[in-house]
């Protein structure tokens, strides 16, 4: 039988609340998984050679650490694509728009304290879009919650089916080992550290206490149905240490098992299928360089179909005309020969001077425009003031840029000069302060402004005049130009929209 190359790529991400174990989990994803990104053991030849020493130049040289965002690493004919999810409490853009990118999550919850604000959040996220999801109940070498417990919290909270793949053997000071309810082997823990080191027992007797859980388990919540997991509804729900390497292994399997292969993806002109020969692609996310002596970015593209290849001409559909690709960056797994391609599911660096932004559609006839990655209402607005009136040209050159990255959202009020920024989360703002003075030389603070969130205005001209003739003191301009209605309460918003039956205000706004 053949297939496609991309029916073996997994593009996935982690999601968690900070400290549940993502970081732990992902490294030994890695070591399992032999990436190629670990200290560079593995020895490169001729193209991959060529290309590999391309991206170590440009993380030496600019200061761009472009590995972590992209992992990839292969295992037994099926190469997994990592993307990293920046991991902060505070929810940041960034994150939502690289959960756009991925055909499906892992979903890392700590025993011990169940689904935590985080860990929801950016389920939701997921949920927009249907990411199928696989749950990894970590820390279960240390005492945790009663499996129940944290399997009923999963279905309630997330109004998700919940099937347990696997079972703990005892927790904690317990912990005996990891049951695969499917075929009865239980891995055990051996060694000095009681780590997993690779003996699978087959046929062992449970005590009478894990045996009748699991008869519990396994009436109590639905079998394994690879179509509700695919389409967002069900999440097999595996248990493990990731620090003593229990079911990493097994997720890896799950995973490569399965998660979906690269989904077609929404576009303006339909669904748009891995199998079309056009090659094309979304940014997802937009680097900028760490050195402010270097004002080049990278830009993060998700290949949707076709075979890329070196050097060749795209077109962004922010600039129009076609750009040629000559040294992208791409994300190697171990064994691949052909170097110089991606497959739909990869993700490919582009480095560029500001020409690529977060959103563009990337293709080579220029006919197809991706949806779906949005900008969204910011919930919190600042007016931006200086501490040197005089820069206020490098202030809006650092603004535009900065929105343009997708760190946060401008607005430029039609009356008065003070700019106003709006985010989606607090750290945004650190951010913007930081990289304002260590970029841009320029030292701002931020006011509080008379405004909670923003609506992207949509209308014929003649109703977005009246309502400007109205509200002049609320209306700006975005980064684009087009026109927000800054508004001073959620109330302000109804009660707008139902005085300007004409006009839509939108929370999102599509580029
Ligand atoms: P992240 O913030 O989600 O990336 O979490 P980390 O991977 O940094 O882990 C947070 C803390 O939990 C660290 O101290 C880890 O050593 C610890 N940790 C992670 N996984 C496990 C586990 O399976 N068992 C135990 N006992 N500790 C763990």
């Amino acid at each position: 039988m053949s297939t496609s190359p991309h029916q073996s790529r997994r593009t996935f991400a982690i999601i968690s609340h900070p400290d549940a174990g993502k970081t732990t989990l992902t490294e030994k994803l890695l070591l399992q998984g032999g990436a190629i990104h670990l200290a560079g053991q593995v020895k490169a030849r001729g193209a991959a050679r060529r290309a590999r020493s391309d991206w170590m130049k440009i993380e030496q040289q600019r200061g761009i650490s472009v590995t972590s965002s992209v992992m990839t690493f292969e295992r037994d004919g099926i190469t997994f694509n990592l993307l990293d999810t920046p991991g902060h409490e505070d929810f940041s853009e960034d994150t939502y728009r690289t959960l756009t990118a991925v055909d499906s999550a892992i979903m890392v919850i700590d025993a011990a304290k169940g689904i935590e604000p985080q860990t929801r959040k950016l389920f939701e996220v997921c949920r927009l879009r249907s990411v199928p999801i696989i749950t990894f109940i970590n820390k279960v070498d240390r005492e945790g919650r009663a499996c129940f417990d944290l399997l009923d919290e999963v279905a309630d909270m997330l109004a998700l089916d919940v099937c347990p793949m696997s079972w703990p053997v005892g927790m904690g000071g317990v912990f005996e080992g990891i049951l695969d309810i499917k075929s009865g082997g239980i891995s055990r823990p051996e060694g000095a550290s009681k780590e997993f080191l690779g003996k699978i027992d087959h046929g062992a007797a449970l005590p009478d206490a894990v045996a009748e859980e699991l008869e519990l388990a396994q009436a109590g919540y639905p079998e394994f149905d690879v179509d509700a997991y695919r389409a967002g509804d069900l999440t097999p729900v595996y248990f493990g240490s990731a620090l003593k390497n229990f079911g990493v292994m097994e997720l890896i399997d799950a995973i490569s098992r399965h998660a979906p292969p690269p989904r077609p993806q929404p576009s303006e002109q339909g669904m748009i299928e891995p199998d079309n020969k056009e090659v094309t692609g979304f940014i997802f996310k937009v680097q900028a360089n760490m050195d402010p002596m270097h004002r080049d970015r990278i830009a993060f593209m998700r290949l949707v179909s076709g075979t890329f290849k070196r050097g060749m001409k795209l077109t962004p559909s922010g600039l129009g005309k076609p750009i040629a690709v000559h040294s992208p960056i791409l994300f190697f797994a171990q064994d691949r020969e052909i170097a110089d391609n991606a497959e739909p599911g990869d993700i490919i660096g582009i480095p560029n001077h500001g020409t690529l932004r977060v959103g563009d559609t990337l293709s080579e006839k220029n006919d197809v425009r991706f949806t779906g990655l949005p900008n969204f209402a910011p919930e919190i607005l600042r007016r931006v003031a200086l501490k040197d009136p005089t820069k206020a040209k490098q202030l809006r050159k650092a603004l535009d840029d900065l929105s343009e990255e997708g760190v946060i959202q401008v607005f430029y009020p039609e009356i008065g000069s003070q700019w106003v920024v709006g985010v989606v989360g607090q750290l945004q703002l650190d951010v913007l302060i930081s990289r304002l003075e260590a970029e841009y030389k320029v030292e701002a603070v931020l006011e509080p402004a008379p405004f909670d969130t923003a609506r992207w205005l949509k209308g014929d001209d003649k109703a977005l005049r009246e309502f400007g003739d109205f509200n002049k003191m609320s209306l700006a301009r975005d980064r684009d130009g087009d026109p927000v209605f800054m508004a001073r309460s959620a109330w302000d918003v109804g009660y707008q929209q139902e005085r300007n039956p004409d006009l839509t205000f939108s929370a999102t706004k599509e580029r």
